[in-house]
């Protein structure tokens, strides 16, 4: 447990806390239905989505879908930086041809060019960006040809 958890846990066991309840938006399509969750600092996210949570392979997202970042298990500890969790499916989806959006670019946090790598895996500058590649999944997610874009990011790194 990291310091910021053990906070966490101490301002939801101290009741004279005022700042102890939080809110945050609890959505995405791995749940029945969404929703504003009022809640404790300190409270386990494992706690939270029992009985919340419709299949049993998802994704966690901490923060928004398209500058969020995966959060590689359930055991978080909730406190104030939390304002948005989605809970997404595993979906086994079938690609599609790059259709050139551009999105998977755009959106990227660490500013890489996966669709580059993907046209180029064995060139020297795609292992250059393989090597920069944080591992957030966020170009899988918003690629509309549902290319499984960190796969190959991750692939030989
Ligand atoms: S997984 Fe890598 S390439 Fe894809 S958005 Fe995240 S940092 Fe960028
Ligand atoms: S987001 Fe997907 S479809 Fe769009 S450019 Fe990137 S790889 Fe191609």
């Amino acid at each position: 447990m990291n310091v910021q958890s053990v906070l966490a846990v101490y301002y939801a066991f101290n009741q004279n806390c005022e700042n102890a309840v939080h809110y945050f938006t609890l959505a995405g399509n791995a749940l029945e239905n969404s929703a504003v969750i009022k809640t404790k600092w300190g409270v386990n996210l494992q706690e939270l989505l029992n009985n919340l949570v419709s299949v049993q392979d998802y994704t966690i997202i901490m923060g928004g879908l398209l500058k969020g970042r995966v959060i590689p298990s359930t055991d978080y500890i909730i406190d104030k930086s939390v304002s948005a969790i989605f809970v997404m499916k595993n979906e086994e989806n079938v690609a599609s041809a790059c259709i050139n959006c551009g999105a998977c670019v755009l959106n990227c946090p660490g500013k890489l060019n996966p669709k580059y790598v993907l046209d180029n895996p064995t060139k020297k500058m795609a292992k250059n960006q393989k090597s920069k590649c944080m591992g957030c999944n966020v170009c899988s997610y918003v690629c509309p040809a549902k290319i499984n874009l960190s796969k190959y990011m991750k692939e030989g790194n």
